[in-house]
């Protein structure tokens, strides 16, 4: 019968081949915002701005006042696979910047509608450029699809409108567009607390007021004042460890044993990458169960650092996880670490009441 019959194997055409990866890469709005805010500060971006529309399905805009992009590499900035940070596979062992596969505008350009203007120190103008499906495009049917000179600051602005759009399965999966702009609040609160005498401002599209507001010169303390609130600000306990054998640095703040909330906080980076480890999770809920009530939970910025060599970034097409050798060594280090420090500030505060 006609199930025997094998189907022939064919090639997908490139532009499905582009969409199904951007799809991967780009989950919801908060995935492109992360890849955005990542190239400005590989950039060396000291301000970004990030301004957002229906949760950013409509508008998600983020400017930055970094290097810019050469005009002359405008045509092929949004192909996929091209990159200026990556030459050979090796270099990924010793990687710095964020990215590093020349994939996040190329996806961006394949599921929403983009435009870039840059201006460089040594350019005398802006240059704007219009993207679809990884190429130039005319801002307007008929006119020319190559980048106009615009007037603008050095730096580069990114604007992706209508997100999803040529994804209608995916685009109706957003319910909540307010759901959205709290992840992306959460997100651009991550890397303000993180990228210190970097400026960070989010806002929503037609508002005067910021979400976040941080300027270059804030401390790390009071991003986390500024972003988090007074209460959790006011508690916090600094820690920090490291040990050669497994090439680790770690520092952070923590929130000490008066305080505690419903659900466990834990801003993680590794490498200066915002990721998730639910093993890092459970070690430091299990650290702090022996401090807070039942049901307390702790706050915790943790910044982690450990030589490139013993990481693999690659492992996560939104490099949400990353792997590290000797993760168990290296957990409970932090861990002990924290638990020292806990129990410092408890001693000081039973010794506060007794007197
Ligand atoms: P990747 O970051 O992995 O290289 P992207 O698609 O995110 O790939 O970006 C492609 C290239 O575009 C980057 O390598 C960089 O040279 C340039 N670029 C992207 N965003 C910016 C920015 N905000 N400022 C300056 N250059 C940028
Ligand atoms: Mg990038």
């Amino acid at each position: 019968d006609d199930a025997a019959i094998p189907r022939r194997i064919k090639p997908l055409d490139q532009d499905v081949v582009n969409k199904i990866a951007a799809g991967e890469i780009i989950v919801a709005p908060v995935h492109a915002l992360k890849e955005l805010i990542e190239n400005a500060v590989d950039a060396g971006a000291t301000s970004l701005e990030v301004l957002v529309k229906d949760g950013g399905l409509k508008l998600l805009q983020i400017t930055d006042n970094g290097s810019g992009i050469d005009k002359e590499d405008l045509p092929i900035l949004c192909e996929r696979f091209t990159t200026s940070k990556l030459q050979k596979f090796e270099d990924l062992q010793t990687i710095a910047t964020y990215g590093f596969r020349g994939e996040a505008l190329a996806s961006i350009s394949h599921i929403a509608h983009l435009m870039v203007t840059t201006k460089t120190h040594e350019s005398n103008c802006a240059w704007r450029a219009y993207y679809d499906g990884g190429k130039l495009v005319p801002a307007k049917p008929g006119q020319s699809p190559d980048p106009k000179p615009v007037a603008g600051r050095q730096g580069t602005q990114i604007t992706v409108e209508d997100l999803f759009y040529n994804v209608p399965t995916r685009r109706r999966a957003f319910r909540s567009p307010s759901d959205e702009y709290n992840k992306i609040i959460d997100m651009v609160g991550r890397y303000a607390i993180h990228c210190s005498n970097v400026a960070f401002s989010c806002k929503k599209h037609g508002e005067s007021s910021t979400s976040i507001a941080v300027q270059a010169s804030a401390s790390c303390h009071d991003r986390i004042r500024q972003i988090y609130g007074g209460s959790i600000a006011s508690e916090l306990t600094e820690f920090s460890t490291s040990d050669d054998r497994w090439a680790f640095k770690a520092k952070g703040l923590a929130t000490n044993a008066n305080y505690s909330t419903k659900k466990t906080i834990i801003l993680l980076f590794i490498n200066h990458r915002c990721v998730e480890s639910s093993n890092i999770r459970k070690a430091i809920e299990q650290t702090y169960s022996a401090f807070l009530p039942k049901g307390g939970h702790p706050f915790v910025y943790l910044s982690l650092e450990i030589d490139p060599r013993r990481v693999d970034v690659n492992v996560h097409p939104t490099k949400r996880e990353v792997n590290f050798l000797n993760e168990d060594e290296i957990i409970q280090a932090i861990c002990e670490n924290i638990r020292l420090k806990l129990a410092a500030v408890d001693a000081s505060r039973t010794y506060v009441t007794q007197t």
